[in-house]
């Protein structure tokens, strides 16, 4: 490699509120065109923006999880532009006061290596609605016969997060927008479908000569909406700037599309041509202050996150990556999961319950583990009775089964039904004892060579405890009576 590559990744999130920044619309994907909206976010005169609180949480919740700053005043302004989907021609953002400033995400890659890569800021804005170019035009606004405007998405509020260039690699660049998405669903404020365009997002791309310190000339990728897009883009980008270096081409600072079936990234505009925005403060909304109280209420609520949960996970309990990605990137399960890690103190044994006999019974019944009358309580005594040798784990199955069918504590269950396993030498010596006097024929073959008989015996030492034969226990006694 001759070249180095550094990016730097711009992406817009939706939070999930109730209803909308700055109205009391709901916030909702999907209705019918244009019955979502009123003369706030259709920008009629005389109407008057009021911020949404929950969606300052969010931003306060964001920033938490990726220990940015969070100042104690901050405004939104007006970003002035003319854009036939934003009915006001200027949209309410953040410009030198965002909510959030700096802050650090850390991500993992596929072979677990932690990385990080630093925030310039997240601040919050408003979305702005949806155009449809139809006809019989190629789809382009001046190819189409009509365009179809729907202001449903007009006023959603809208999280824009800035990094700095500190990626290089397409592998890094989807690795940190990956551990953002499971992160931002971790902490509740937003779904983070890209599919309904709820995640957004550009990627700034240079090269330069590995070992230089000084940054080659960016061009900018705009409205990626999936991450193989975002990895093909990246890693097209970055062929097509290294053959023009070595051709002793000169790369021009532009804003480039993505065209997936051509696999190609294609000029939009020079940035000769940038906008000029006008940036000022919106003198219908007051500057916010956010106290340290506030701060620490939020704070409060926080659930442990993706980053925090994947180094417990690896170190501590040294889960492999694969185990440990499936239960972060299904939250309520990872839940579920260090609930019962309290009560079972057996995180692996636990590990298997969940990822093994319990999936397997919320697969078959299309009940999710969490909503299941398993409880986290219920599940941690079953492990500890596991890892107590109390019961063995044919039992722990029948057990778990009944448990799934609602009959509560398995504890009580062993109490109530005797089922705690004989360890009692007494005890099982009477069942090793009864099954060979009852099976005189199979033992007289196993003594002739017939080895695969054992099997058989241990099954029916099994079978006249009724199950609660520790088997190690049944497998030494037995090889000690028959051996002599
Ligand atoms: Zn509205």
């Amino acid at each position: 490699m001759k070249y180095e590559a550094v990016i730097g990744i711009e992406c817009h999130v939706e939070l999930k509120t109730a209803s909308k920044m700055f109205c009391g619309c709901a916030n909702r994907f999907g209705a019918e065109p244009n019955t979502l909206v009123c003369p706030v976010c259709l920008g009629m005169p005389g109407s008057l923006p009021v911020p949404n609180a929950a969606a300052i949480e969010y931003m306060i919740r964001a920033g938490l999880a990726f220990k940015a700053a969070i100042p104690e005043y901050s405004k939104f302004d007006r970003k002035n532009y003319f854009y036939p989907d934003m009915p006001k021609n200027y949209q309410i953002s953040q410009y030198d006061m965002p909510l959030t400033q700096g802050g650090v995400v850390r991500y993992w890659l596929d072979d677990g290596t932690i990385r990080e890569c630093r925030l310039t800021r997240i601040h919050l804005e408003e979305d702005t609605g949806k155009s449809t170019h139809a006809g019989s035009g190629d789809g382009r606004i001046a190819g189409s016969s009509y365009s179809l405007v729907d202001f449903n998405r007009a006023g959603v509020p809208l999280m824009e997060c800035v990094s700095e260039p500190d990626l290089r690699s397409a592998e890094e660049a989807v690795a940190f927008l990956e551990m953002l998405r499971r992160t931002l669903m971790a902490i509740g404020v937003s779904d983070v479908k890209m599919e309904e365009g709820s995640l957004r997002c550009d990627a700034n791309v240079s090269i330069r000569p590995v070992g230089s310190e000084t940054y080659g000339t960016k061009t900018e990728i705009k409205n990626m909406n999936s991450f193989r897009s975002v990895r093909r883009a990246i890693e097209s980008e970055i062929a097509r700037q290294s053959a023009m270096l070595d051709a002793g081409e000169r790369i021009v600072q532009e804003t480039l599309g993505w065209d997936e079936a051509n696999g190609t990234t294609i000029s939009m505009r020079s940035k000769e041509l940038a906008h000029d925005y006008r940036y000022f403060p919106d003198p219908d909304l007051v500057p916010m202050e956010i106290s340290e109280e506030r701060v620490a209420g939020v704070r409060a609520t926080m659930s442990p996150l993706p980053i925090e949960r994947f180094e417990r996970y690896t170190k501590e309990y040294g889960f492999n990556i694969k185990q440990t990605t499936q239960l972060i990137d299904a939250p309520e399960i990872a839940e579920f999961f260090d609930r019962t890690v309290e009560v079972s103190q057996h995180p692996q044994q636990t590990q298997n319950f969940v990822l093994g006999d319990l999936s397997r019974l919320a697969n078959e019944s299309g009940v999710a583990i969490h909503r299941s009358p398993v409880s986290p309580q219920h599940l941690g005594e079953l492990v500890a009775l596991v890892e107590a040798k109390t019961i063995n784990s044919k039992i722990a199955k029948e057990l778990l089964a009944r448990m799934w069918a609602g009959e509560g504590s398995p504890k009580a269950i062993v109490e109530r039904e005797g089922l705690a396993q004989t360890s009692d030498p007494a005890a099982l010596a009477r069942f090793v004892d009864e099954v060979l006097a009852a099976n005189a024929a199979s033992v007289e073959e196993y003594r002739a060579g017939k080895s695969n008989v054992f099997g058989f015996l241990v099954g029916a030492v099994m079978k006249t405890s009724r199950g609660k034969a520790d088997p190690a226990a049944v497998n030494a006694l037995l090889r000690e009576r028959l051996g002599g």
